[in-house]
């Protein structure tokens, strides 16, 4: 049962900080409800947050996320909505094996593992995670590999974490608790789709959706700090103030904790929370990878003493040698960085590769870790939800993935905004 809402769908005033997809799935969710005065603060001058796409001689190439997997009804659904073009991506690819194409994930063993875990653990498929209690319950706050070995499920990590390390949920096996790559792995398995415009297309068509039916969309206008209240008062860098009833952040824990006024419990929580430094390059070289529109993974830089190497490269467009390379890093020195993927360009086959587009993610994958979890930290944190008049939606409570984002954040607003 939702909680008897204190607001007015006519009459409250609800800021939303960030469009990404949690923010703009939390405005839409509003709307939805008849909320009539609802506000979006984006610092970045687009919609899409981590959905960030490039352009280059044209063409679009993905510098945040890339995948939309089958099971993500939520997002497959706005994208319909908005008459998305999108194209399916072929199988994974090892360049390793004497050549041979090895396809990557392995369905049926993965498949046979998710029984196994189903069998231990069956209220990992009940419903959505919506309680961290839930999580601590059932020992999924334990790192993966401890997780896996005290349910004799040990051939497990090795089979998938190969396919996550590389994909942005790893080298920190010690330190990632074992719900992130479960949450990971039931949510991101079946075919998966790539939008032929890019992923920003996606919350770019949104967001002119949310606009004509009454959303007020201010770009360009980071929020820098909130008066609390109420009402409460959002001061950015762009404007005067405004004054809203409720706030939900989507934005940064890091910015969350510059900006919101926020309880000692929910600034320890967010003061501890763990990050991977991960960066996207858009490289040129003859030869690279040769895998068109495929994901390609490469088994020797998937090692913890590899960190710093492209493990991972896919290749868009088909008709020139132009991959997405993924890359943990480690410093600030981005030249070193650039080096180190042009060499790995190099020696999977690109002749005199070259860099065309680069982003830096410093703090994507905002975790909890285990030792968070047995204080309590994000229990804390969602039950905090609403002090002051301020909502917590996106990354850090959904698990840093489009799909889990936007449930998360639908889930928030008929939580705690149902007329
Ligand atoms: C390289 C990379 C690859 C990825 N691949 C995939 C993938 O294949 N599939 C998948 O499902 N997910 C993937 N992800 C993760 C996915 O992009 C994120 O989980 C998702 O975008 C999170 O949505 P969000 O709305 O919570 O946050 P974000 O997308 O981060 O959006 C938050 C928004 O808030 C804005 N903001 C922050 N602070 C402020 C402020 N103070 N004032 C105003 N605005 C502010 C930001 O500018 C941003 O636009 C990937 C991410 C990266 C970086």
């Amino acid at each position: 049962m939702p909680a008897v809402t204190r607001w007015n769908p006519e009459q409250s005033r609800i800021g939303i900080v960030g469009a990404g997809p949690a923010g703009l799935a939390a405005a839409r969710a509003l709307l939805r409800a008849g909320y009539r005065h609802v506000t979006v603060f984006e610092a970045g001058p687009d919609p899409g947050g981590k959905c960030e796409t490039g352009v280059f001689a044209g063409r679009a190439y993905d510098l945040g996320a890339v995948c939309i997997f089958e099971g993500y009804t939520r997002t497959l659904a706005l994208a319909q909505e908005v008459e998305l073009s999108l194209k399916e991506a072929p199988t994974y690819l090892r360049p390793e094996g004497g050549g041979r194409e090895l396809p990557l994930p392995p369905t049926g063993a993965v498949k046979a593992w998710a029984e196994q875990v189903l069998q231990k653990v069956p209220a990992l498929f009940e419903g959505p995670f919506e309680s961290f209690e839930d999580v601590v319950r059932l020992g999924l706050h334990e790192p993966y590999g401890a997780w896996a070995q005290r349910l004799g499920l040990e051939p497990i990590p090795a089979l998938s974490l190969y396919f996550y390390q590389s994909t942005g949920y790893g080298y920190r096996t010690q330190r990632v608790p074992a719900i992130y790559f479960l949450r990971a792995q039931f949510t991101c398995t079946g075919r998966v789709w790539v939008a032929k415009a890019g992923y920003q297309e996606l919350w770019r068509r949104q967001a002119q959706r949310l606009v004509q039916a009454g959303l007020q969309l201010r770009t360009r206008t980071p929020v820098t700090r909130v008066v609390p209240g109420p009402p409460l008062w959002v001061e950015t860098a762009a404007a005067p103030p405004v004054e809203v009833d409720a706030l939900i952040w989507t934005g940064g824990p890091k910015e969350a904790l510059a900006a919101l006024p926020l309880t000692p419990e929910q600034a320890q929580a967010l003061g501890n929370l763990g990050y991977i430094d991960y960066r996207t390059w858009v490289i040129e070289g003859e030869g690279l990878a040769e895998a068109p529109g495929r994901i390609v993974m490469v088994e020797r830089n998937n090692r913890p003493e590899h960190l710093g190497h492209v493990a991972l490269y896919a290749q868009p467009h088909a008709d020139r040698p132009l991959a997405l390379a993924w890359q943990y890093t480690t410093s600030d020195d981005d030249l070193a960085h650039e080096r180190v993927a042009l060499a790995d360009a190099q020696a999977l086959g690109a002749e005199d590769p070259d860099i065309r587009l680069r982003r830096r993610w410093s703090h994507f994958f905002p975790h909890f870790s285990p030792e968070a979890f047995e204080r309590g930290e994000p229990v804390a944190l969602e039950r905090s939800q609403g002090t002051g008049n301020i909502f917590f939606a996106g990354a850090t409570l959904a698990m840093e993935l489009v799909e889990s984002a936007v449930v998360h954040a639908e889930g928030v607003v008929a939580r705690h905004f149902s007329p």
